[in-house]
């Protein structure tokens, strides 16, 4: 079977080509033909940081938006707020993360409450991710109350598989920032270890919600391959995760029986 001597796409998942005598899937082709300028990128967050002195940094309590937080508080030196939209489904140790981590680094915390069982439900009863549509939920409840609270800046720990910009101008004038474009999970680990995060255990990579673990068991049986194969590979593509572990993260999830039938139960499955 073909693999692309790039990232973590086979012929399975992709097509893939020979290129150069190397197999590529076409997404690394295009990528090779139009390669992101690093530099760029970098300079563009770091011009666009040097304006913000207040904002709103999402806060899951997951590890990638504690980095955030911690960027932005101690590397940055901006005033920030972090915001949890918790959505029914976070794992009681991402909110106790989520709690300490504010605390020690004497950032306030707003816990915002909704549900959003519709999109869970949904997702699981045709076997489809609910990611996307969670994340820009919570990115419009977070730009409704930043607007509100006159902040003009959101800083969110997302990385920058896609595009060409560290940021992205949202209605209403509000700019999102994706802190961790192109920071490695090295870099973020490092990070991690200074703070006092503990690693909660839970199905399926995450730091901090119940419903990805068995969402992606759900989706892998259906499929055969998870939901999170295109991100994951954008970055290995990227050079910011290896492919061992990339390809641990896209294996079908171990999810304990329990933990699911839990879910199943809250969501009336
Ligand atoms: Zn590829």
């Amino acid at each position: 079977m073909l693999k692309c001597s790039l990232c973590i796409y086979d012929e399975r998942t992709a097509k893939i080509r020979i290129v150069d005598g190397k197999p590529l899937c076409k997404e690394c082709i295009h990528y090779l033909a139009h390669k992101p300028d690093k530099n760029k990128i970098r300079g563009e967050l770091e011009a666009l940081m040097a304006n913000v002195d207040r904002a709103i940094v999402a806060f899951s309590g997951g590890k990638d938006s504690t980095v955030a937080l911690y960027l932005a508080k101690e590397f940055y030196n901006i005033e920030a707020e972090a915001v949890m939209v918790d959505h029914g489904f976070i794992a009681k140790e991402a909110i106790a993360n989520a709690k300490r981590i504010a605390q020690y680094l004497d950032v306030p915390l707003t816990i915002l409450r909704y549900d959003y069982s519709d999109i869970f439900k949904e997702a699981f009863l045709k076997a489809k991710s609910p990611c996307r549509k969670c994340s820009s939920r919570t990115m419009r409840r977070l730009r409704k109350y930043a607007l509100k609270k006159g902040i003009k800046y959101i800083i969110t720990g997302h990385e920058l598989p896609f595009g060409h910009h560290p940021y992205r101008l949202m209605s209403d004038g509000i700019i999102q920032i994706r802190l961790l474009s192109l920071m490695t999970e090295k870099e973020r680990f490092k990070i991690l270890e200074k703070l006092p995060f503990k690693f909660p255990e839970l199905a399926g990579y995450t730091t901090n919600c119940l419903v990805l673990g068995p969402a992606l068991k759900k989706y892998y049986e259906k499929h055969g391959y998870s939901f999170e194969m295109r991100r994951i590979a954008a970055l290995v593509r990227y050079g910011l995760i290896s492919k061992e572990k990339a390809l641990k993260k896209i294996s079908k999830p171990e999810v304990p029986e329990e933990i699911e039938r839990k879910i199943y139960k809250c969501l009336n499955i």
